[in-house]
């Protein structure tokens, strides 16, 4: 009797191990960490913490990513901020590297932008350098939206963020006379050779704003149109014009390549006050 029972009991965990093993793994990004420092287990589990929170802040926004997350971390004592530097990994996995200040509160790193940021980033695939206003843009815009989903601002914060971000941007385009009266996406490439970082991120992030707001007077958005294309697409590895057609193809509209045409084509900073 007791045998039957265990060994219908062990048929049952083996039959759930087998489901979960086979629509896991798919369903599931699984988040690989190497620690390239020295930390302390205290600070490992704050880091890692951190890290899996933002992870599944993004999946309950968006959807699972369709594969494992490389995540290495370096130390970086004595900073001003908790993480002073971070970046993706594109080439073979997809990671990122953070910098980090292991001394900062658990909220201290989950009230930082980088690691929304960061994660946003492998949502699309690496389009490469020229098209980096395209990818800033996307994790710009994408960070706030993640960091009010998670709660950690409130939608009029993460609205007012946006609104100084993108002001200041624009000023900074208007007084740089080398691109002040071309068309974003062809004055890009030389505000990044310039250092202009800030104003290349929100200035992109502008095309990520009206592009949203479109869909959503459609009844959709770019959240939603994000969770099919990570579901059906994320892993064809697209490149800038192939991940624009298929986004359009998503959304059954060209919304995505008539905003990309606006940008390459209308002159100026891109128009967002009505936006706003
Ligand atoms: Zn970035």
């Amino acid at each position: 009797m007791k045998f039957t029972v265990y060994s219908r009991l062990a048929r049952l965990c083996y039959g759930a191990i087998f489901i979960l093993l086979i629509f896991g793994q798919s369903a599931n990004a699984e988040i690989i960490w190497s620690w390239e420092d020295q930390f302390s287990n205290g600070e490992k589990r704050k880091l890692r913490q951190w890290v899996a929170r933002t992870v599944s802040g993004i999946e309950q926004h968006v959807t699972a990513y369709p594969f494992d997350i490389h995540v290495s971390f370096y130390r970086r004592d004595q900073q001003r901020e908790p993480v002073p530097w971070a970046n993706t990994r594109r080439h073979g996995i997809q990671g990122i590297d953070f910098h980090v200040d292991p001394a900062f509160s658990l909220e201290d790193f989950l009230d930082d932008w980088t690691a929304p940021h960061e994660l946003s980033h492998l949502l699309i695939p690496y389009l490469g350098r020229e098209h980096a206003w395209f990818a800033e843009g996307f994790a710009s815009y994408m960070q706030y939206q993640v960091m009010a989903s998670m709660k950690l601002i409130s939608p009029e914060e993460m609205q007012q963020r946006y609104q100084s971000r993108i002001e200041r941007a624009s000023q900074a385009y208007q007084r740089s006379g080398f691109v002040s009266g071309e068309p974003f996406a062809r004055a890009a490439p030389r505000l990044r050779k310039a250092r202009q970082y800030p104003t290349m991120y929100w200035g992109g992030a502008v095309y990520f704003l009206a592009v949203d707001r479109e869909l959503q007077s459609n009844g959709e958005s770019l959240q939603a149109i994000l969770r099919e294309y990570l579901a059906c697409c994320r892993t064809k590895g697209h490149d800038m014009e192939g991940l624009v057609n298929e986004l359009d193809r998503i959304a059954g509209e060209a919304v995505f390549s008539r905003a990309m045409d606006v940008m390459k084509n209308r002159a100026g900073f891109p128009r967002f006050d009505h936006l706003l």
